[in-house]
């Protein structure tokens, strides 16, 4: 295991100069590594263990298998050269099961540590060699009367400077001289005790020295459940924080009359999340709400409702979108609903010139829009919305939490309220992680008269049938996208892996020449914002029958005349991006169809792809996603990269590994931080001190 914290200072807190054969020079190799301390030093926790302790006979040793042997040294060290001239340092050792040669290189120095008769523990593999069994380069300890050996040896990450054996000493000394006593102690006695955990002291013990796998375990679940019950301590305080400031409390929070102008009447899901939402926002406790559900489940006439409460009292109203094609869609859905009652709405996107930007940032600061939808750039301070009551975001697991601390965080007076939508249908407990910090409304059930899509997993030889089925589809009027996983290909791809990953551009290029009078356009992430927007546009409009694509389409587009989804190389998508992917059809009334399209043969691949075709509910497919591939697809950033949590900096991978423990740290969090009101509290300095270092000084009062 490895894990290394930031320790906050404490006294007893020893210099690694004060220990023996720790100088300057060492100390600061140490604090390289992490240990400025003592107390960090006793936080450089081991990645591994040597079973040492688990002595076997020689003769039961089995080749190529690293295992301990206790061994006499029966013969004097003899020195050689080898052909290639190394110099090898040869001697004979035996046990009661039988005898071998132990080999060394390059270390004559080893001659006269290794005199006959002296016992010692080895550590390392055998082999059969010229002349029989042979332990070569093997870890070593001598044996001596009285002294007893570690029965598992710790390995420790190094940095260059350090070596095992250093490390070791050190942590030795740390636990001894320096009395882990004072480590500095993160869960309160109360937690710990509940949750049957060992002492700080003995954790430390267990983790350096310990007797048997069982303490390494115990010890792991100290620290462990130490990490996430400091990380809900964070994001309970960060949920206080969220609603401290006071927002405009609304007084008129009726919503009828915006929802009997949609011709259509509101699911139960939908009616109980505007009720949520309006209740939140006619007090002035400033509102921090998600609102997950499913692909197409009708999120964004809950936020639409909400914008609603927000101008007809008088409040300007702000949505923002992760990209320019959503929020060209907003714009188009929206703007003519909240004309009807007289409202103006302001579409800024990057796509504008600076010329125009500059203009509309000029007509929305003077009031002259009740509602602005744009994309990131609306998050800069130049654009100045006069009194904003509502900001909502969409698709907000693309923005991260430290963006939402921005978004609501006003310069000390008023705050608006904060909505968020979320189409990643996420498992509860991970939501817990990834938006902690919000209330949550769920929309769990689908507007009337949605039709299943029907999905297929087929593999390379059904393309020509394939290539019929989108000209089927075409001329029927429909239209289709067709999902790549890459870009273009890489110049220093592999061979057998560019052979069989589609990229978008090549494949566009390659389906036009097969599939003449076809229209046919191309997105991909690495295109302009406006490029993109007027692609998709086109697509949108009807202008092109099929939209070959990288999975930019990804994120909540409606396009209801699609009906045919086609992903490539689909064992390389998430089993949750392919449902997202999936819900881009069968938004509108035509019968629509998801082909997923993979050569994988592995059994993981092939289990995966049937539970798309069988399976339709976003949160059933999430839970079983999260089950066997972990938390990894949920917690990516868009560019791939292994997202940390946006306000505090843990790794979340590490967080996510045990949900049932997480749910219990944060049950801990709430009764500590609201009922035993541990913070700022004498005894719990330790605990404060680590939660002003995630949150900023200064939260804690
Ligand atoms: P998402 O939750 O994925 O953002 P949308 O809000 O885009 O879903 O809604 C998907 C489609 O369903 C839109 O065309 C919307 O007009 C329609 N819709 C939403 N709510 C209802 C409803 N209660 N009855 C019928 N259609 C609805
Ligand atoms: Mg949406």
């Amino acid at each position: 295991m490895k894990m290394r914290q930031n320790q906050t200072k404490s006294s007893g807190d020893i210099p690694l100069t004060e220990f023996p054969g720790i100088g300057a020079r060492r100390a600061e190799i140490f604090a390289k590594n992490g240990a400025d301390g003592t107390f960090g030093l006793l936080r450089c926790f081991p990645r591994a263990y040597e079973n040492r302790g688990n002595v076997i006979p020689l003769a039961s040793g089995v080749p190529g298998e690293t295992a301990a042997f206790e061994l006499t040294v029966s013969s004097k060290p003899d020195c050689s050269f080898s052909e290639k001239g190394k110099r090898i340092l040869r001697f004979r050792a035996f046990d009661c099961s039988g005898s071998c040669t132990v080999v060394f290189f390059n270390q004559d120095y080893l001659k006269s540590v290794f005199s006959a008769g002296a016992v010692f523990r080895f550590w390392g593999k055998l082999k059969n060699g010229r002349y029989g069994a042979e332990l070569v380069s093997p870890q070593f300890e001598p044996v001596r009367y009285g002294t007893e050996l570690m029965p598992l040896v710790p390995v420790y990450p190094l940095c260059s400077g350090l070596t095992q054996k250093l490390v070791r000493d050190a942590e030795l000394y740390a636990l001894t001289a320096a009395a882990p006593e004072g480590a500095p102690q993160l869960l309160p006695e109360k937690v710990r005790l509940g949750r049957g955990l060992v002492s700080n002291a003995e954790a430390y013990r267990m983790i350096h020295r310990p007797n048997d796998f069982a303490e390494v375990e115990n010890a792991k679940q100290y620290f462990i459940y130490e990490e996430l019950f400091t990380f809900a301590v964070g994001l309970t305080v960060a949920k206080t924080m969220r609603r401290s400031g006071a927002a405009p409390a609304f007084c008129d929070v009726s919503f009828d009359e915006f929802t009997s102008s949609l011709g259509f009447g509101l699911t139960g899901a939908q009616k109980r999340a505007i009720a949520d939402i309006a209740s939140d926002m006619s007090s002035e406790i400033p509102m921090a709400r998600l609102v997950a559900g499913d692909v197409g489940c009708g999120k964004t006439l809950v936020a639409a409702a909400a914008a609603y409460i927000c101008m007809k009292n008088g409040r300007t109203c702000a949505l923002m979108a992760p990209t320019g094609i959503l929020a060209n869609q907003h714009y188009a859905g929206l703007a003519p609903l909240f004309e009807k009652f007289g409202f103006r709405t302001a579409l800024l996107t990057g796509a504008l010139t600076s010329a125009k930007k500059r203009e509309l940032r000029e007509r929305i600061a003077a009031g002259e829009f009740n509602m602005v939808i744009g994309t990131h750039a609306l998050i800069t301070p130049d654009v100045k919305l006069p009194s904003p009551g509502l900001v909502i975001t969409d698709e907000q697991h693309r923005f991260g939490a430290a963006q939402r601390a921005r978004l609501g965080g006003s310069d000390g007076g008023e705050r608006p309220h904060v909505l968020v939508m979320s189409a990643t249908p996420i498992p509860r407990t991970l939501a817990m992680i990834l938006y902690g910090d919000l209330d949550v409304s769920l929309i769990d059930e689908m507007p009337p008269g949605r039709k299943k899509v029907d999905t297929f997993v087929v593999n390379e030889s059904y393309r020509a049938r394939l290539d019929s089925f989108i000209l089927k589809n075409v001329s029927e009027g429909g239209q289709v996208y067709i999902v790549c996983p890459a870009v273009e290909q890489p110049d220093d791809a592999e061979e057998d892996l560019s052979e069989s990953l589609k990229d978008a551009s090549g494949y566009a290029s390659a389906l036009g020449e097969r599939l003449p009078g076809v229209r046919i356009g191309l997105v991909h992430g690495r295109m302009k914002e406006n490029e993109k927007d007027s692609v998709m546009n086109m697509f949108a409009s009807g202008e092109l029958d099929v939209l070959v694509s990288t999975t930019v389409i990804e994120v909540g587009v409606n396009v209801q005349n699609a009906s045919l989804m086609i992903v490539e190389n689909a064992e390389r998508f998430g089993l949750s991006q392919l449902h997202q992917l999936r819900g881009r059809v069968g938004r509108g009334d035509r019968k629509s169809y998801c082909v997923l399209v993979s050569d994988s043969k592995g059994d993981a691949a092939v289990k995966r792809l049937s539970v798309m075709k069988n399976e339709s509910d976003g949160y059933k497919i999430a839970e079983f996603d999260l089950e066997q591939r972990g938390p990894g697809d949920f917690i990516k950033a868009p560019d791939g990269q292994l997202r940390q949590h946006g306000m505090l900096r843990t790794n979340m991978m590490h967080l996510c590994g045990d949900m049932k423990t997480l749910e219990q740290a944060f049950e801990d969090a709430e009764e500590a931080v609201y009922k035993d009101r541990v913070l700022g509290a004498e005894g719990y300095e330790n605990l404060s001190e680590k939660i002003e270092e995630m949150l900023g000084t200064g939260v804690i009062v």
